[in-house]
């Protein structure tokens, strides 16, 4: 069972799909996602993903994963399985696997096409002259001394581009458009640099790279795409993927649909800043359970159905806002909550002796896997003469509205019976080493005492039975919510120097340790955990705390805010 909504919620992309099949613009529909495969996707991506895939797979549609591999620089095929990897892990299936680079070819005649109308010359200015004439949002760009270099000229001049006579840099390929357009993306943009390197896919073949926004239309329009959804920082470039499109014979003219980026607090989601913290060894991998990235969500036990109902709550528009990372945890509580079998786990170990409980002796109890499903059966909790509790859970001089074990007091022991803590034993710098209590048997289910209240109930691991494994505590990597938005200060002086505290040796229930990666628990009263899929292995189990079972930062937050208002 999963918490997912089968109710998808409408949104204006959804509502202008409906109303071109139903008026029949398009018989059926066809998406895409387009990533660079330049670094790992990032819950953003899955935005985006979930909306590509979601809206195509709603309709009947088809939805390519498309990689925009046109910088030869910066992209790689590791980049790509990983990409591929996560697309899947999110659930989702592409009906074609295709490359920008596949049209390399397509996209350098369609380049003749527009040289030979007298829509496209070859200039001649540097990168940084080409910025210069290019003028400002208030004043209009100079025109190139190049822009009008006859047909002829520039054909030649292109053709030898592309067969490697120019160093990089020196020329470039410009439409020729309008250099007082208001929209500076109209102002003879660049469609094709020289770049004398090799490409992972085509090889040496080319040495000249077409720009994005010459490739990612045409490519839409190859593949016949119907709607082409991209973020917000593309609204100003429509009128140069409409007029690339209306200028050259383009199969199709697919129509471009702007949403708001997805954002979250206390991270940074750009592949660059990412990039950044893994080079710099800020964090252990793209895949370190403490990133924003689909791998490290994955390794921290984030489930694909958490985070796909995350986006379907969170909507499709055109307004920009950062979303709470609490948010993003409670769709994954909201998801575990249900499915996650319930099992008992001591963190902090300390250790209890049961007097009046037969030495060498164990009793197997019956516990619910999931005190709300039923299906979900029982387990076989093993109970000692000696366990261990959360040392937490005891105080020797407690507050008054402390109902955990304190001397003298009485708690009940989860799925077992009440027991009262009568010695305190220490060692010589005054630790505490054990606590002796004794149990009173006639409060065991079945047992007429069985539903006597005391205020407290805590958890417990039996020592002879229970096993140790490392645990993993994550916790945000940032400390304030817009780590990039501090003017002049550098986002790395705001990494959570406690975003990652590792436990050696918690002690759980064995069943848990002998758990493979993927498996994931509740451990009553502490969170929801899962088998870390790098590190964990037989023998020697990891596990990753995947979330609270509350919302602690919400509470701390509240009380920031209070103290700020006293
Ligand atoms: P980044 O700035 O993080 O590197 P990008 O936009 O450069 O992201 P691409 O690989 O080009 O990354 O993105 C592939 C697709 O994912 C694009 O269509 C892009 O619009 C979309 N996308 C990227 N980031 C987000 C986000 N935060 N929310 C929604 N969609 C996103
Ligand atoms: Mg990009």
């Amino acid at each position: 069972m999963s918490s997912e909504t089968a109710v998808t919620p409408t949104n204006f992309i959804r509502n202008i799909i409906i109303q071109d099949l139903e008026t029949g613009k398009h018989d059926g529909i066809i998406t895409r996602f387009p990533p660079e495969p330049n670094g790992h996707l990032h819950i953003g991506h899955a935005k985006s993903i979930c909306l590509n895939f979601g809206v195509a797979a709603e309709f009947g549609g088809r939805t390519n994963l498309r990689f925009d591999d046109t910088n030869p620089l910066k992209e790689n095929e590791d980049f790509m399985l990983a990409i591929m990897e996560d697309v899947r892990w999110l659930g989702f299936e592409w009906d074609e696997l295709l490359h920008a680079s596949d049209y390399f070819q397509q996209l350098y005649e369609y380049a003749l096409h527009l040289i030979k109308t007298g829509k496209a010359y070859v200039e001649e200015l540097s990168a940084e002259e080409i910025r210069e004439y290019r003028g400002t949002l208030k004043e209009p760009g100079r025109e190139s001394p190049y822009r009008d270099r006859p047909v002829e000229e520039n054909l030649d001049l292109f053709e030898r581009m592309k067969a490697g006579e120019f160093a990089d840099g020196t020329l470039a390929l410009r439409a020729r458009i309008d250099m007082a357009s208001p929209n500076i993306n109209m102002r003879d943009p660049v469609v094709y640099r020289i770049r004398n390197a090799s490409h992972h896919r085509t090889g040496d073949e080319w040495h000249i790279y077409p720009m994005y926004d010459w490739a990612h239309g045409i490519s839409d329009a190859i593949e016949g795409i119907t709607h082409s959804l991209c973020t917000l920082e593309f609204e100003d470039h429509r009128p140069l993927y409409d007029w690339f499109l209306d200028n050259i014979p383009a199969p199709c003219h697919p129509r471009q649909i702007e949403f708001a980026r997805g954002n979250l607090d206390y991270t940074v989601m750009s592949k660059r800043r990412l990039r950044e913290l893994v080079e710099e060894g800020l964090v252990n991998g793209w895949d370190d359970p403490r990133m924003p990235t689909l791998a490290g969500l994955r390794r921290r036990g984030f489930t694909p159905e958490a985070i796909r109902a995350f986006w379907t709550e969170m909507g499709v528009s055109k307004a920009d806002s950062i979303i709470s990372m609490g948010v993003l945890e409670n769709a994954v509580r909201n998801d575990l909550n249900v499915r996650a079998p319930r099992t008992m786990a001591v963190l902090d170990p300390v250790k209890v002796v049961l007097t009046n409980f037969p030495e060498g002796e164990t009793e197997w109890l019956e516990a619910p896997v999931h005190p709300q499903d039923e299906a979900m059966g029982t387990r076989k909790v093993a109970l000692t003469r000696e366990i261990w509790i959360e040392r937490g859970d005891f105080m020797e001089d407690p507050p008054r509205k402390f109902f955990r074990m304190k001397p003298g007091g009485e708690v009940r022991l989860r799925n077992a019976f009440i027991v009262q803590c009568n010695d305190v034993i220490k060692d010589e710098q005054g630790e505490i080493t054990e606590l002796h209590c004794t149990f009173d048997p006639d409060t065991r289910s079945g047992m007429p005492g069985a539903s006597r209240k005391v205020k407290g109930t805590i958890h417990w691991v039996s020592a002879e039975h229970g096993r140790p494994v490392e645990i993993r505590l994550c916790d945000r990597l940032f400390t304030v919510p817009n780590p990039l938005g501090e003017k002049d200060r550098d986002y790395r002086e705001f990494l959570n120097p406690h975003s990652l505290d590792v436990i050696q040796n918690a002690i759980v229930e064995p069943h848990v340790a002998d758990g493979a990666a993927g498996d994931f628990y509740q451990f009553e009263r502490t969170g929801y955990f899962c088998h870390d899929n790098v590190d964990s292995k037989p023998g020697r189990p990891v596990l990753n705390r995947i979330v609270t079972l509350r919302d602690s930062w919400a509470r701390i937050e509240k009380e920031m805010a209070q103290a700020g208002k006293n």
